[in-house]
């Protein structure tokens, strides 16, 4: 299907993200958050970087230009969702409040919009289950910070179609991703593996066996690793690494 039109789902640090490679893809993008501050920031940070992007020569004055005014936003899900060809939904990774955010995207938006979720490690199948159109609804699972990562983990519920798979690859490439497809597990690849790394260091920090700044320098020097565990932890946000390891305790 031809996309022309994203709404981005909450402002926060992956939604501003997920927005700033909406707009510089060539979508119209409309960027909705619940918290005006959040939306402020994020236009901000969205500006800054685009600015950036065109001072050093990363993008072309023109181009960020263009994106910038290629960039809406709104208060509320039904108005952000009206005209979307595609919703990416970045909202806290609560399963109910996504739930409840699906339930009004079927409700809100054409039948033929895709409905995709960059949750880090919840069902898409328990998301899609909640619309009336589970073939159209897929994870989209970018990471952070978006503009800097290359990856795109597609991921597949039980009763995604491959269309909307075929969409979500081809809207990831226009964005500068390369994809890779997932079938639904808890965590996909990256979130289950990372959380496995995570813990291990958390565990040898509580032993004593290294501090937390050596742990860090190991994987980087001896493994390649361009961030240690707590670095990443504190970029991701402690409280985002939580729920994730609740769930995949939960559900694995
Ligand atoms: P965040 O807390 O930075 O941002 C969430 C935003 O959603 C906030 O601005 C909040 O105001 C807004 N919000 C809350 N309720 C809302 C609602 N009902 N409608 C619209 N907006 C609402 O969180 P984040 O780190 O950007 O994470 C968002 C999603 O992305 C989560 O599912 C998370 O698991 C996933 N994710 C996070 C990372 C990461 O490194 N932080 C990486 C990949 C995926």
């Amino acid at each position: 299907m031809t996309v022309q039109t994203i709404a981005v789902l909450g402002a926060g640090i992956m939604g501003r993200g997920i927005a700033y490679a909406s707009a510089l893809g060539g979508y119209r993008t409309v960027l909705q958050d619940t918290s005006d501050g959040a939306i402020e920031q994020a236009l901000a940070e969205i500006t800054a970087l685009l600015e950036k992007g065109a001072a050093t020569g990363k993008v072309p004055e023109a181009e960020a230009v263009a994106a910038r005014r290629r960039l809406a936003t709104a208060r509320t899900l039904e108005e952000a969702a009206r005209e979307a060809d595609l919703v990416i939904e970045a909202a806290p990774e609560r399963l109910e409040l996504k739930v409840a955010m699906f339930a009004a995207l079927d409700r809100a938006t054409r039948p033929a919009a895709v409905l995709a979720s960059n949750t880090s490690a919840l069902s898409i199948s328990e998301l899609a289950a909640a619309t009336r159109r589970p073939q159209k609804v897929v994870g989209m699972h970018f990471f952070n910070p978006v503009h800097r990562m290359k990856l795109l983990e597609v991921v597949k519920g039980l009763e995604t179609g491959d269309d909307t798979v075929a969409t979500a690859l081809m809207v990831g490439e226009r964005m500068g991703k390369e994809g890779v497809v997932v079938r639904e597990s808890p965590g996909f690849v990256t979130s289950r593996i990372n959380a496995m790394i995570g813990n291990e260091a958390f565990y040898m920090l509580q032993e004593g066996v290294a501090s937390a700044r050596d742990i860090d320098k190991a994987l980087k020097l001896g493994l390649n690793h361009p961030m240690g565990p707590f670095e990443l932890v504190d970029l991701v946000g402690l409280d985002t690494r939580l729920s994730i390891l609740r769930h995949l305790h939960r559900t694995l």
